[in-house]
């Protein structure tokens, strides 16, 4: 019988051209750890037959380039267990940043009467941290895919995070709902429709939730003109965006609104990433 560590290096000689042993390894733990084994003090102990076949499956479909989190069927994010399906983006380490940046921002206004929605939530990631989080927060949510809401339901409930979710395009369910929030956060499709992405991503992820237009930046404009009709007086929208739209997205909010103050923050990899607009 195999151990944990020869069924790992067994595969990593197999599609060594193909795959790193940490993402490899990363696999194998995220089988163990969801049986209740640590793989770090398990290696040399024989591998469970269950596990080992599941693992020499899933590793196939790597070595095809299909994502890890697809691969799993689960994502970490902001250190909640989400569910995703390829009808959802994988959540983003960048976006667990946005979260902690509002984290910070709703400490700071130091009002426990707040409300927020979440534009085009996808596998519910923005809307379950932040309420898990801020939990007196009233938490709204959309997005224009059905296949997603479900996903982002179903992560809800597992998460027990109480968030009431709408089908549609935006802004829009809550413009026709006549609803008004403190904070409007999205994190809306960005990428350029002719940029070229890595083959994992543009072969697996969603292209509804990847693909923002000639310069990327068409789900800004739709979200922008609706924020009058919803955002309260003196609120905040917070977006994630692209590492090279500071311009382009910074001109294209005061050419909406003159008043506003822009202020963008990098992530850990010292790219441009977050945009708060402050009203
Ligand atoms: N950050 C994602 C990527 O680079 C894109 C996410 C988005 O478009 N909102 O693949």
């Amino acid at each position: 019988m195999e151990t944990y560590n020869q069924l790992l290096f067994r595969a990593y000689h197999k599609y060594e051209d193909k795959l790193d042993i940490a993402t490899l390894r990363l696999y194998l733990y995220e089988l163990c750890y969801a049986k209740g084994i640590n793989l770090y003090l398990m290696l040399d102990e024989t591998a469970d037959e269950s596990i080992a076949n599941e693992f020499e499956k899933g590793v196939k479909d790597l070595a095809l380039g299909k994502p890890l989190n697809y691969v799993l069927g689960y994502s970490w994010f902001y250190g909640y267990k989400l569910k995703v399906s390829p009808s959802v983006l994988i959540p983003r380490f960048e976006t667990e940043e946005l979260v902690g940046h509002l984290l910070a921002y709703i400490d700071e206004v130091k009002n426990d009467d707040l409300s927020l929605v979440d534009v085009g939530t996808g596998s519910g990631a923005l809307a379950i941290a932040l309420k898990k989080e801020a939990p007196f927060l009233k938490v709204k949510a959309s997005d224009i895919s059905l296949d997603a809401l479900k996903v982002a339901l179903e992560n809800a409930r597992d998460n027990a995070a109480e968030i009431t979710f709408y089908e549609g395009d935006m802004l829009k369910p809550f413009v026709e709902n006549n609803d008004k929030f403190d904070i409007i956060v999205s994190n809306p499709p960005y990428i350029p429709d002719d940029e070229n992405v890595e083959h994992s991503v543009k072969d697996y992820e969603p292209h509804v939730a990847l693909f923002g237009g000639q310069d990327g930046l068409d789900h800004y404009r739709d979200l922008l003109k609706d924020v009058p009709k919803v955002l309260k007086e003196n609120g905040l929208v917070a977006f994630e965006m692209g590492y090279n739209q500071k311009e382009a997205l910074t001109n294209l909010v005061h050419s909406y609104f003159e008043n506003v103050k822009i202020d963008v923050q990098k992530d850990i990899n010292g790219k441009d990433r977050m945009m708060f607009v402050k009203f």
